[in-house]
């Protein structure tokens, strides 16, 4: 016994000597490690949590034996992301299912409406509610798939462009005119611009806001044609989204890297204004000339740092740092049957996503407003998936099915998640019933519900609730997301990197904070770079760029 003791110190000892700690295993902590251990670096991944993986989590919330992707289930960048390649990820098993019927909208009266991969069957959807809109959107997207696959795709992997020089890049080309123009419209200015029939731009509004824009914003127009392209092209990973995980965390540990679950990040050591490790919970001193934190800024900056350390530059932009406008609230469910819905299609019931409880982009709108106000009415609606149809692995006993719903919600609700939990349960499920009768409590195994502060408390740096660890507003966003000082993921102080969601290019999991992290490290660190760009990235940059 004392032998095997002796062992696990020697291997994680009381002091230790790295090239680069990386704080915190989210997916882009992850691959920002994984690209430095393959260059050479002698890399340590620190992991407050038992599991790898932060907002990659499949987890048994459903217990016992029944799975749920409780975080990332979309993931909407797997065509653009580099690591994909670049590590032939492919070889761990990795394998993304893309649907073809990617998201539904139901309505009271029984019509439905679909968002799906192939272009011409979201036309004929649309069809069945305005003939102008159908063709208005296959025009449209035929641009927009431009936008996304010329400029903002590959943009995502690039470190940002201080705002004037990307507009000037950008007027080089018409689809980079036309880019611009688009930006500085509101989400529903667009939909406004582009369609007349009230429901197909409820769909296309939800698609392009879910992710936490404000609608009536403007300077975050390019949001829409990338959101709505990507949520035409969301993927499932095969056996939940923790396998992504999982195949990141190998492909460091066998080049060398080493991974240390269950041990948080008390401190980020400085000496003479250079960071020199990382300090944690039970005592351990990880020394490093390089930090890289994938955590929010309160965290990395307030809480690890420490005020006191801090360029006042850094400490006033933190502190009116925003976070996310709205949280989620899921109800995570296990049925005998799958939800049925009672509509016009049939197809709905195999959509990736199924959108209810909203008739109008006014009723939309309200709940949004509702929400940032810190209220839910019974005007809420929001989006389903029965996971189990994907992925039977989440399912380890005979019969039942997984599915959630899921809502935005404000993190301080009005009365208080502990009073508001039970009583947003019942209207959920009374909500869910009326788009399928079949979701009633006689059908419901077992629920468990995540509210915005339980989100929290798995993960403290997604702080009220911010799934995207920072609000998406023109002044957090492109070259000022943190700041124009750390976009780029080097900040003013020595040693310490970003490599997380509030990082440029920002939330979900697109890797985008991460890749951009790990070129620069690596540039600065004088690693030989194995990689190089995309062939994407490569055309964006001679366009615009050289
Ligand atoms: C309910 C919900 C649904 C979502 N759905 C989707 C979706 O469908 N598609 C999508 O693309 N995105 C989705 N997201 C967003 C996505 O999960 C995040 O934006 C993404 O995970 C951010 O990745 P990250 O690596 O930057 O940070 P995180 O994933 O937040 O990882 C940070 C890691 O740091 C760890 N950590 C925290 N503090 C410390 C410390 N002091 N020391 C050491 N480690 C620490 C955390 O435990 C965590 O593992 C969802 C998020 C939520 C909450």
């Amino acid at each position: 016994m004392e032998s095997l003791i002796g062992k696990l110190f020697d291997e994680f000892p009381t002091e230790s000597h790295w090239d680069a700690v990386v704080v915190g295993a989210g997916p882009n902590g992850l691959i920002t490690a994984a690209y430095l251990a393959r260059a050479g670096a002698k890399v340590a991944v620190v992991e407050r949590r038992y599991e790898v993986g932060g907002g990659l989590a499949t987890e048994e919330i459903l217990f016992p034996c029944y799975y749920s992707n409780m975080h990332a289930i979309y993931h909407m960048m797997v065509d653009y992301m580099p690591v994909m390649q670049d590590f032939n990820l492919g070889r761990h098993a990795l394998t993304w299912i893309k649907p073809n019927l990617q998201t539904a909208m139901v309505f009271g009266d029984g019509s439905s409406l679909l968002l799906t991969r192939m272009l011409e069957d979201t036309v004929d959807s649309l069809h069945k509610h305005s003939h102008k809109d159908a063709v208005a959107f296959g025009k449209l997207m035929r641009t927009w798939r431009r936008l996304v696959s010329e400029i903002i795709g590959p943009a995502t992997y690039l470190p940002p462009t201080p705002s004037l020089d990307w507009v000037v890049a950008l007027q080089r080309t018409k689809i980079g005119r036309e880019l611009l123009e688009i930006n500085e419209c509101s989400p529903l200015q667009i939909m406004n611009d582009h369609f007349e029939n009230d429901r197909v731009k409820a769909l296309m509004l939800y698609v392009s806001c879910m992710w936490g824009l404000d609608p009536n914003e403007t300077g975050i127009g390019l949001f829409v044609p990338l959101l709505l392209d990507r949520g035409m092209n969301k993927c499932y990973c095969y056996g939940g989204s923790h396998k992504f995980a999982g195949a990141l965390a190998r492909e460091i540990v066998r080049n060398g890297g080493v991974i240390l679950e269950a041990s948080e990040v008390t401190k980020i050591n400085m000496q003479n204004g250079h960071v020199a490790g990382v300090e944690l919970r039970e005592g351990r001193t990880l020394h490093s000339k390089v930090v890289i934190s994938s955590l929010d800024p309160h965290t990395t900056f307030f809480d690890l740092v420490t005020k006191g350390n801090l360029p006042a530059t850094l400490r006033d932009t933190f502190e009116n740092w925003k976070y996310d406008k709205w949280s989620y609230h899921t109800l995570h469910v296990v049925t005998k049957e799958p939800p049925k819905y009672q509509c016009d299609d049939p197809w709905v019931n195999e959509s990736f996503m199924v959108v209810l409880g909203f008739e109008s982009t006014d009723q939309m709108v309200a709940h949004w407003n509702n929400v940032m106000a810190g209220k839910v009415s019974n005007n809420f609606g929001g989006h389903s998936t029965c996971e189990s149809f994907w992925d039977p692995h989440l399912v380890r006993m005979p019969g039942g099915h997984v599915s959630f719903f899921q809502m935005h919600a404000p993190y301080d609700i009005e009365g208080g998640w502990d009073r508001r939990k039970k009583e947003m349960e019942e209207a959920i499920i009374d909500k869910w019933q009326k788009a399928a009768p079949n979701m009633k409590r006689e059908n419901i195994i077992m629920t468990a519900a995540e509210t915005p502060r339980d989100i929290e408390i798995r993960f403290p740096n997604m702080r009220r609730g911010a799934i995207k660890h920072g609000d998406y507003t023109p002044m957090q966003l492109g070259y000022n997301r943190p700041n124009s000082e750390c976009s780029s993921s080097k900040t003013p102080i020595g040693g310490l990197y970003l490599c997380g969601a509030s990082t440029y290019p920002g939330g979900m999991v697109t890797g985008g904070p991460g890749y951009v992290a790990a070129n620069k490290v690596a540039e600065d660190m004088g690693l030989k770079k194995w990689w190089k760009p995309t062939p994407v990235m490569e055309k964006y940059l001679k366009t615009y760029f050289e």
